[in-house]
């Protein structure tokens, strides 16, 4: 049989793992942070009826600049933006793929926060990119004068803000941004995949106006329950627009995705609905971990860090023989879990409670 080591693959490419969150048929599945309540049935008959017209064109090709959707994305985030300030692709990683194909590559480098999202480093080296890794402070939460020294320090040409933070949850300050941009001359990224469930800080948006090198990436996986149907967005200057035109597949948003995202914007309000909920079954979550001693780190998005663990790995197995799945990131002593809805809360509050201190037994 041939192994992967007797193909002749790009060398930076060479032992790398695929990215690789278990896909277990489990009861109470929160692994990837996705919003777990169903798509009520009023916006599922809307969408339906959107797709079906849209099928019916499939013959052609669909509109490679995907204006309609667009401009609902710009009517959607407000600011004062237009469908100028605004592109999509298959998920906010295709859109991070098209920046870093677009201002990454050969000699050029990509610096992130860590522990942070985990594609970053991917995406890096699928194209070619250096990673920069630069490790948070001990509660992860980023400073002006620690973003703006590493910035300094390492001069990349891209970098990534993270808010609120996968894996850690930690909320992003608009200070830390503002200085951040201010601190170098490459493109910086604002990554808002967990934007709507931060309660208390507005999106990074509002800061593009005169700041064409800032980037502010967002997803409909989230919050807004569209995690299947891929997409993710960007707001930016128009110029920005024009380079990732430069290097996206054309068509690469189908007509089907189109018409389902065009269709799911215009129900924004009960599509975002749960948030609220989600917000409150972290928060009961939060407050029974720390109840059994574990270490919760403060968070902006619908997943909690939790530390405290004895055994990680063991804790993560247990809870999967009982159908729960959540997220072993192999930080030491720590897993990490998405709040879902207040049933699948209460199997893993009760689930964590019966395996005692630790989450040893
Ligand atoms: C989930 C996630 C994304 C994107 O997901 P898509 O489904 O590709 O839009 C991007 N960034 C972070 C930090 C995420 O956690």
């Amino acid at each position: 049989m041939t192994k992967l080591s007797d193909l002749p693959l790009r060398s930076n490419l060479v032992g790398l793992e695929p990215y690789g969150a278990p896909q277990d048929p489990v009861p109470v599945s929160l692994n990837v942070n996705e919003n777990t309540h169903p798509i009520p049935d009023d916006v599922v008959a809307d969408i339906v009826q959107s797709l079906e017209a849209a099928v019916r064109g499939v013959n052609r090709y669909p509109d490679r600049e995907f204006l309609e959707l667009r401009e609902s994305l710009a009517g959607y985030l407000g600011a004062g933006l237009t469908s100028d300030n605004l592109w999509a692709a298959n998920g906010s990683n295709e859109v991070l793929q098209q920046i870093l194909q677009a201002f990454g590559g050969p000699g050029r480098s990509l610096l992130s926060f860590t522990p942070t999202y985990s594609m970053y480093p991917l995406l890096a080296s699928g194209t070619d990119t250096a990673w920069i890794p630069v490790a948070r402070p001990a509660d992860y939460a980023l400073t002006p004068e620690g973003v703006v020294a590493a910035l300094e320090e390492h001069r990349p040409d891209i970098a990534i803000l993270c808010g609120p933070n996968n894996p850690t949850g930690t909320p992003l300050e608009r200070e830390v941004i503002l200085a951040a941009y201010d601190a170098f001359d490459g493109i910086l990224i604002v990554d808002e995949a967990y934007q709507e469930f931060d309660a208390e800080r507005e999106s990074a948006v509002s800061l593009l106006q005169g700041r064409p090198r800032l980037l502010i990436s967002r997803t409909m996986s989230k919050a807004f329950a569209f995690a299947g149907v891929r997409l993710g967005y960007l707001a930016a200057d128009p110029a920005v627009v024009d380079a990732l035109r430069l290097v996206r597949l054309p068509y690469h948003l189908s007509a089907l995705t189109q018409a389902a995202a065009t269709a799911a914007i215009r129900h924004s309000v009960t599509m975002l609905a749960t948030v609220d909920d989600i917000r409150a079954q972290r928060d009961r979550l939060e407050a029974a971990l720390v109840e059994m001693g574990y270490k919760v780190h403060p968070s902006g998005a619908n997943f909690l860090l939790v530390g405290g663990f004895e055994n990680p790995d063991a804790t993560f197995e247990a809870l999967r023989a009982r159908g729960i799945l959540i997220r072993n990131l192999h930080i030491d002593g720590h897993l990490r879990m998405t709040a879902g809805t207040e049933a699948e809360t209460t199997v893993l509050i009760d689930a964590l409670a019966d395996l005692g201190p630790g989450g040893a037994r």
